[in-house]
């Protein structure tokens, strides 16, 4: 509490008498959006700039939020004709893909009565509209990958580990298409981000051994940046320590296999 102070957000204290939901509809505004299918003239909710505060970043990129979470306002969608996708990608829509989405989208679609302010599981339904739409107009793997882990992440705030799997996995398997079939930069990262967190979702999907080519793809380039061959290098010794560590936990078992299962599941808990 006395960090928001500090923070000189008092207004937002828990004394002012408003509901949480109150509060959080103070940090948002209507952005005027044209929807590229239907032409239809859309308030999309928006988070005023410097509401939310960063409280840490995960090893994936995912960023956790105090105050308000950006991540649940990510999707814009059109109530007109069901169009949807992350706002990074939404007015790029080529005229080809626009009118798939009249074709396949917007009959079955069935106008929705969003209210003000969303919560994690709005956020989840409607990444998925946006994944859906991505998927039907056969979106580069990029996106799809991107909006899955988006997926993922909601999953991981929700604390269902199964679903964030389901999740990461699917964001996996279309990064690495796009790293192999796409143009850097991807949603912002160069080519050896990407290849970073390739690495990264499958240390935390259960390849360790995979994971640990891709890091050192990234630790022993040349042209790769300081800051990201350190992230790599972090992650591969968070690997070999838990290797050492279950060596060490097992002096007696010299059977290769039972070690490696052990690190493995030890790794995936
Ligand atoms: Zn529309």
């Amino acid at each position: 509490m006395s960090k928001k102070t500090s923070l000189g957000l008092e207004n937002l204290n828990e004394d002012d008498g408003l509901s949480e939901e109150e509060r959080q509809k103070l940090l948002l505004y209507n952005k005027k959006v044209v929807c590229p299918v239907c032409d239809n003239n859309f308030n999309a909710r928006a988070i005023k700039k410097s509401s939310y505060r960063i409280l840490k970043k995960d090893s994936d990129f995912f960023i956790r939020y105090s105050i308000i979470n950006p991540y649940f306002y990510d999707v814009w969608v059109c109530d007109e004709c069901g169009y949807s996708a992350m706002k990074s990608d939404f007015e790029h829509l080529s005229d080809y893909d626009a009118n798939i989405i009249r074709e396949k989208i917007s009959p079955k679609w069935k106008s929705k009565n969003y209210p003000e302010v969303y919560d994690i599981d709005l956020a989840i339904t409607r990444y998925k509209l946006s994944l859906l739409n991505y998927y039907i107009i056969n979106a580069r793997s990029s996106k799809k990958a991107m909006n899955s882990l988006k997926i993922a992440w909601m999953y991981r705030l929700k604390e269902d580990e199964i679903k964030e799997m389901e999740f990461l996995n699917q964001a996996l398997e279309n990064f690495q298409n796009a790293y192999y079939n796409e143009p850097s930069p991807i949603y912002g990262m160069d080519k050896f981000t990407t290849m970073y967190l390739i690495g990264e979702l499958m240390r935390r999907t259960g390849r360790e051994e995979d994971s640990l080519t891709w890091f050192s793809e990234v630790t022993t380039s040349n042209i790769a940046s300081q800051k990201i061959k350190n992230l790599a290098r972090d992650q591969k010794d968070l690997i070999k320590d838990v290797i050492t560590e279950t060596e060490d936990n097992n002096p007696t078992d010299d059977s290769s296999d039972n070690k490696k299962h052990g690190l493995f599941s030890k790794f995936h808990k």
